[in-house]
């Protein structure tokens, strides 16, 4: 469970955050581990009933960059409830701001998180207060709003925690069910807005009705900061797209708006090994079956004999170290290998078979590949899983 109680200064592009992360008493850990951007100050560190506690610089491979870890030791092993509370302020870098918004994302590196576990998903409030006339818009409504104050609460990764600050922002809503929208920063939308917001309405319930079977989307909504870095989906039901150029018209933009959308479901294999395949191979996948389905065929031939092309002479899925390769070899194993693997299922068993597999992984949230290939024994016999088992050691 985490707390979060934010004050944003916009015109500093600056903030301060007190950070309060409560470990459940089954986390018997005798020391805790919070990385944050070295550039934040923290002012306080809290953590009651602890031996010790400091801060220390680590490298962080996985970001490529050192951080501050604050680390926390105790007497003995704890069997209650723990809690640590972070005081800090910082400053967005110039990426994670444009005169119409400020942008705590994901991807702004803002908060918090355990090494190795930024994915991990958490229970979340969120309090963020704004000076006059600044509105705040998260990945749900929020549960409490006043001018200057914004509650909202959730469940998505301990790093996606999401608020977007601005003095305007532009919405649309799709007429029917599921309840999808689109905010976007700024006054006004454009005509690629509302093809983007019909496209995602398409795409998710093309989803609702495969993938997401078991687990369907009732609301999503789709952030478009402006900030134009890159594109990502959250486990809570929404994405954030940061280009400021973006048309779903296009096919390559289709595909990465299918792609962010399908992570709701594909977001729980670990980052850090070959499990990431669970969630870029699968969300890619996705995309490329939304494109068979909407009648592009040609294009989900090309999109798939692309990846085949590159997957040609890689390293085995299974076991893959991506901290021995370049990141250029871990796209083409992680999602051009997997992405072909998933199509040669998909080719083995059929469209209903597979899509049932795929509802079934979804559903149980998997994150491991044994427990991925346990789905398909269950789902579809254990000669396939034999077959896949076989494929992923190639
Ligand atoms: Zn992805």
């Amino acid at each position: 469970m985490v707390r979060l109680q934010v004050r944003v200064m916009p015109d500093a592009h600056a903030f301060t955050c007190r950070y309060t992360l409560t470990v459940p008493a089954g986390d018997t850990a005798t020391t805790l581990a919070l990385n944050l951007d070295r550039r934040f100050r923290i002012a306080r560190v809290q953590a009651p009933r602890a031996q010790q506690q400091r801060v220390a610089r680590v490298y962080y491979p996985f970001f490529g960059d050192t951080l501050q870890c604050v680390q926390v030791r105790y007497a003995a092993r704890s069997h209650q409830a723990r809690r640590i509370t972070l005081t800090y302020s910082g400053v967005l870098t110039e990426k994670f701001f444009t005169a119409q918004v400020l942008e705590f994302s994901g991807h702004s590196g803002w908060l918090p998180f355990r090494p190795l576990r930024e994915y991990e998903p958490v229970r979340y409030t969120l309090d963020v207060r704004t000076p006059p006339g600044y509105q705040v818009l998260s990945t749900t409504a929020p549960r409490r709003q006043r001018p200057g104050h914004w509650a909202f609460r959730g469940r998505t990764s301990a790093i996606e925690i999401t608020a977007l600050v601005g003095q305007h922002f532009a919405r649309a809503q799709a007429a029917a069910r599921p309840l999808v929208g689109v905010v976007k920063a700024g006054p006004a939308l454009g005509r690629p807005d509302s093809v983007l917001l019909h496209q995602a309405a398409g795409i998710i319930g093309f989803y609702n009705r495969t993938i997401g079977q078991q687990d369907s989307i009732r609301a999503f909504r789709v952030l478009l900061p402006g900030t134009n870095r890159d594109a990502f989906g959250l486990l809570a039901n929404a994405t954030v797209i940061t280009y400021s150029e973006f048309n779903t018209a296009d096919r390559g933009d289709l595909l990465i708006l299918a792609h962010e959308i399908s992570h709701k479901w594909w977001g729980y294999g670990s980052v850090h090994d070959e499990n990431d395949w669970l969630n870029e191979a699968f969300a890619t996948y996705s995309s490329l079956l939304y494109l068979q389905a909407s009648g592009d065929t040609a294009g989900y031939r090309l999109e798939l004999a692309k990846r085949a092309k590159t997957a040609v002479g890689t390293p085995p899925l299974l076991g893959f170290d991506r901290t021995k390769y370049d990141y250029p070899m871990y796209r083409r194993v992680i999602y051009d290998k997997g992405t072909v693997l998933l199509a040669a299922l998909h080719a083995r068993l059929g469209t209903g078979p597979f899509v049932a597999v795929l509802a079934a992984t979804a559903a149980r949230q998997v994150s491991t590949t044994a427990a991925f290939l346990d789905v398909v024994a269950q789902t579809v016999g254990s000669d396939t899983r034999a077959w896949l088992l076989a494929k992923l050691q190639r």
